[in-house]
This record gives structure tokens, sequence and C-alpha cells, in this order.
């Protein structure tokens, strides 16, 4: 079957970049799961849809119109046919998300959806489950985390560099309330599957990262 090499773990451990990377070097396609659960969420907020009403999410997750577009500069999310990028990471799409993600039915509406990019010659799927739930059987599973601390110093920089000024506190308070609803939500809580190789990348460069999960898909 298809290979598939998953990349799980919390928000700012560098799942995105690193992905990217990997999926790249591997010429292997690449699922951002997270961007799928950001685009019901953008679809719930423009359809003032009730993030409880689990009917009404689970019409919206079967009549997604979503696609990834590659490019020069990395891969553009189109929800019906208009790029979303900006949209997709606004803070009120960012709760949104992480209250859509957190209904069973709704996950369970995604599961096929996210399946179907398993296609040759193979797959990075990055993502809070993708290990555990979503590709149980993939061959090779990533479990990438690093301290609280050094996502919040990386959350930061990248604000600064985006002219956003937040305060470092409060992005570490933040940071570490979202990981403990995350780890001890009912469904998919984010938590390393039991055949995958934990990265703590707190002390690692992103290419040491990358080298090393090249590494482990290589073996
Ligand atoms: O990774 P990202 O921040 O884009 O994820 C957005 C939201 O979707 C988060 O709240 C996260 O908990 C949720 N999510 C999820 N399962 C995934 C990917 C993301 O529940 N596989």
């Amino acid at each position: 079957s298809v290979p598939v090499l998953t990349i799980d773990g919390p928000s700012g451990a560098g799942k995105g970049a690193v992905s990217a990377i990997v999926a790249e070097r591997l010429g292997w396609h690449l699922l951002d799961s997270g961007a799928v659960y950001r685009a019901v969420a953008l679809a719930a907020l423009d359809r003032r849809v009730d993030p409880e009403d689990d009917l009404a999410l689970v019409s919206l997750c079967e009549n997604l119109d979503l696609q990834f577009q590659s490019s020069e500069d990395g891969i553009a999310v189109l929800l019906e046919g208009r790029p979303v990028d900006e949209r997709l990471r606004s803070e009120a799409v960012s709760v949104m998300a992480s209250r859509v993600a957190s209904r069973p039915a709704v996950r369970r509406a995604l599961l096929g959806l996210q399946q179907q990019f398993r296609r040759p010659p193979g797959l990075v799927a990055d993502g809070r489950d993708m290990g555990t739930v979503v590709f149980p059987d993939a061959p090779v599973k990533v479990f990438l985390d690093a301290s609280v601390e050094e996502r919040a110093r990386r959350r930061h920089k990248q604000l600064k560099e985006k002219g956003e000024s937040v305060k470092f506190s409060r992005l570490f308070h933040d940071l570490a309330e979202r990981d403990r609803r995350d780890r001890e939500r009912a469904v998919s809580p984010t938590v390393p599957a039991p055949d995958a190789a934990v990265i703590d990348s707190t002390e690692l460069t992103l290419e040491q990262v990358v080298e090393r999960i090249l590494d482990l898909a290589a073996e």
C-alpha cells in the first residue's frame, strides 16, 4: 500500500515547516489536517453555524469544497475556489477550529476526506491524530514535541516578524492552556501513537529535525 509518514504533536512544535520540507524532499503529497479543521471552522463562521449543531457541521464537512494548490511559495488553501490562507490563521478561526475539532461527529465526517490524500508515491500527514486515528497503519510515525517555553518563544518571534506585538507571558499561558485541552480531550487527544518515534525539538534546528525524520523514513 501507499506509504504514509505521520507527524503529530502540539501546536508550535514546528510540524508545519518540518512536514512541508520532508514532503518536498521525499517528493510525496502533503496533508495539513489542521487546515482541514480550520476550513470547516471558517465555513461554519461564514454560514453562522452553531458549533454545537452536529447535524449542520456534518453537512458542512460532507459538502466541503476544499482544495490544496501547490505553488512556488508553498501550498494555497482554496475554499469554494477562493484562497483563504490569511483568514484561516485568524484568531477567530483558531478558536472555532478547536471547538469543531472537539466534536466526534465532525472528526468522523472528516476521516474519509483526509484518508483520500493517501496517493502514490506517498503522503506526509501533519496533525494531532494522524498516527493514532487517521492512518494507524502508517509505517513511519513521528511525534514532534518541544517545551512550552520554546514553542511560545518561536511563536513570539514569528508574530514579531509580522509586526504584531503580543506579550510573551500571555502567549505562554494560552499555549499551555490549549495544550492541556488538546491532551485531555475525550476524542483524538494529542498523544503519541504507541509506535511513534518521539522527537523533542527544543534544542534542535529545523534542519536537524528534518534529517532525523528522513533517517527514520529511510530505515
Ligand atoms: O495545527 P493547527 O493549529 O492548524 O490546528 C487547528 C485546530 O485543529 C487545533 O485546534 C487542533 O486541535 C485541531 N486539529 C485536530 N486534529 C488534527 C489537526 C488539527 O484536532 N489532526
